[in-house]
């Protein structure tokens, strides 16, 4: 089985490339980013602070998830619904992201994860993947891009959408929302020691995927056959 770990801030790019990254090698894509979303959403609509941990930790009783996946795309199921784009709003961006920082938030989905890459061969993405999800990954990458390209596609993105936003807004959002997801005290978003780190700012998505995919094929191409 293959395990490949990509992390990095928020509009690095991770999940544009990496399911184009698990389609070209037959395997699974898992967005861990939405089950921290999924969790947020909760918490907001029991009108519940997302920075109150023993509150936070009160509801995870009530919460069920479950991924599924449908013509290769992740649905995440919260006790039966799928949500689909509702967790994408910049305001679950940022429940997701105070969530994130509670322990027992981490704990709670910790099984998810483990229990899908144990039995499949994946693509995972998100903050942790190569320092505490897969800390044996076959390769590890640590996307990154500068601060304007992350916050244009991320603009990008909700406009196409139809969610309305100004770019200096998600701006500010993104560099607020990286700096407490690399700075807090458990499993904070650093490349691990292994991992190489990648910086895709001037290349189209395309690109950025042939050259991992090259990364890829180098280290676990006798694997991923
Ligand atoms: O990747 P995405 O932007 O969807 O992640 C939303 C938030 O979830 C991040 O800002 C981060 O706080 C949290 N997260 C995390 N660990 C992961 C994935 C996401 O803490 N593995």
């Amino acid at each position: 089985m293959i395990k490949i770990a990509i992390d990095g801030p928020g509009g690095a790019g991770k999940s544009t490339v990496a399911k184009a990254l698990a389609a070209r090698l037959g395997i699974v894509y898992v967005d861990t980013g939405a089950l921290y979303r999924t969790v947020g959403y909760f918490v907001r609509s029991m009108d519940t602070d997302p920075k109150d941990a023993a509150a936070v930790e009160a509801l995870l009783p009530k919460i069920r998830i479950e991924l599924a996946y449908e013509n290769g795309t992740q649905h995440v199921y919260l006790n039966g619904e799928d949500l689909g784009d509702r967790i994408r709003t910049p305001e679950m961006s940022m429940y997701a992201s105070a969530v994130s920082a509670i322990p027992a938030v981490r704990a709670f989905l910790l099984e998810t994860q483990r229990e899908i890459s144990q039995k499949n061969s994946v693509i995972m993405d998100g903050r942790d993947i190569g320092t505490v999800i897969l800390p044996d990954a076959d390769v590890k990458i640590f996307l990154t891009a500068s601060d304007e390209c992350r916050a244009k596609r991320r603009y990008d993105e909700l406009i196409a959408k139809g969610i309305d936003a100004k770019y200096e807004d998600v701006l500010a959002e993104l560099i607020a929302r990286d700096h407490a997801d690399s700075t807090r005290s458990i499993a904070p978003a650093v490349a691990a020691p292994d991992a190489v780190v990648f910086d895709n700012s001037w290349m189209t998505p395309d690109e950025c995927t042939e050259k991992l995919y090259s990364l890829v094929m180098q280290t676990v191409g006798t694997k991923a056959k």
